[in-house]
């Protein structure tokens, strides 16, 4: 089946009971049984719920994979993924990532007693380097969370089975329109639900996809054991959104391109980080691994203290500033003092986090509004 295809009907199918065309939202904990332990697959929402079911039957044939979890959040999903390892194990990770994969590694999964260090993945040889015989888990995001990095999928994963040890790629910023790490050998595939899948900003979600049963039955055991997940309305919005995936990545890419265009050339902008430009170091590579270059533009304005910013912020009109990312309107997102807060000031300095460094999230509107509504803010500054 085509993209556009796929998108409208994974996971859903006419209601057997009513032929309702969209899958019912089934608000219910628990499920009548015939006699103790005859049912009909279903007996408490924490375990099953079919408006999930349905969810991950969808995210599963979106990322081409075997099974599909559905989380309570992106790092409810990342906090199953971990909780594979055992106490002694080593991960590598991306040094560029979302501050909150790294919160939660540093501070929850660090003291109950795995050890993370963080590489830059671009670099496989650097990546190579940094295997111990303990490591377990190679941790990758790509495109990275703020500078847009892309690390080469297939050669990583082939660096971590060398050495006995996974793969796992966060594809949240490209979505499985964009890119399909399973499909470049990639073990686990982590996504943020609440960005592109939703779409619309209305809900928060995480989704595991993977084709090992053995990783899969300890997973869903996790999903039940812990008990993250998601509420039936949630996953009905997600499922929701899924089907015009393909038609808002198209619209998010073609929008990115002309902002990351327009804000190479103003003369108050320092550097762009955008996938789709020749000037990025991973243009080929992008090209080769994802359909098109993803709705994520981060650039930098040259000033030292944030405050210098705050024209900009206020003069902003289409654009909303704030966190989070991937639905149809354009956000602004300072990430220094927004999301990548919880990575020490040194750390976030090395890695290119500067204070005059600004994400875009841009939207699905007319593009002409949204490079007006940047140039003014930009003669602000
Ligand atoms: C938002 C995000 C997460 C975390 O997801 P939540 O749904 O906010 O818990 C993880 N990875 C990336 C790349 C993200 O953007």
């Amino acid at each position: 089946m085509k993209w556009h295809t796929l998108a409208v009907h994974a996971g859903t199918e006419p209601d057997p009971l009513t032929g309702a065309v969209m899958v019912p939202v089934y608000f219910t904990s628990t499920y009548a049984q015939e006699a103790p332990g005859v049912h009909k697959g279903y007996e408490y929402s924490r375990t099953h719920n079919p408006t999930r079911t349905a969810l991950e039957m969808a995210l599963a044939q979106l990322e081409g994979a075997s099974y599909a979890l559905a989380f309570a959040s992106g790092l409810a999903a990342t906090d199953a993924v971990l909780r594979l390892l055992s106490p002694g194990d080593h991960v590598l990770v991306s040094r560029d990532l979302y501050g909150g994969t790294y919160r939660i590694m540093r501070r929850v999964f660090e003291p109950w007693g795995l050890s993370f260090d963080f590489v830059d993945t671009t670099d496989v040889a650097q990546v190579e380097s940094a295997f111990r015989p303990e490591t377990r888990l190679l941790w990758v995001e790509t495109p990275s969370n703020p500078l847009l990095h892309v690390s080469p999928i297939p050669a990583l994963a082939d660096v971590a089975h060398q050495r006995g040890a996974k793969l796992v790629v966060d594809n949240t910023f490209a979505t499985p329109y964009l890119q399909n790490p399973l499909e470049m050998e990639a073990d686990i595939v982590v996504h943020s639900a609440t960005k592109y899948l939703g779409g619309h900003s209305d809900v928060v979600m995480g989704a595991i996809m993977l084709n090992r049963e053995e990783d899969y039955h300890r997973l869903r055991f996790l999903q039940n054991a812990v008990g993250a997940v998601p509420g039936p309305m949630d996953c009905f919005l997600v499922l929701r959104g899924i089907k015009t995936l393909p038609l808002r990545m198209q619209k998010h890419c073609e929008n990115a391109q002309k902002v990351a265009e327009f804000l190479a050339t103003h003369p108050k902008v320092a550097r762009v980080y955008y996938p789709g430009l020749l000037t990025h170091p991973q243009y080929l590579l992008a090209k080769q691994q994802m359909r098109l270059p993803g709705g994520m533009v981060s650039f930098e304005i040259p000033v030292q203290d944030p405050e210098d910013l705050r024209g900009f912020w206020e003069s902003l009109q289409v654009f909303t500033l704030a966190e989070s990312l991937g639905g149809v309107e354009s956000l602004v997102n300072h990430p220094a003092t927004m999301t990548h807060a919880s990575i020490p000031e040194e750390e976030r300095r090395t890695l290119g986090i500067t204070p005059g460094l600004l994400r875009l999230s841009v939207g699905i509107e007319d593009s002409e509004d949204l490079i007006i509504d940047l140039q003014s803010a930009l003669q602000r500054v």
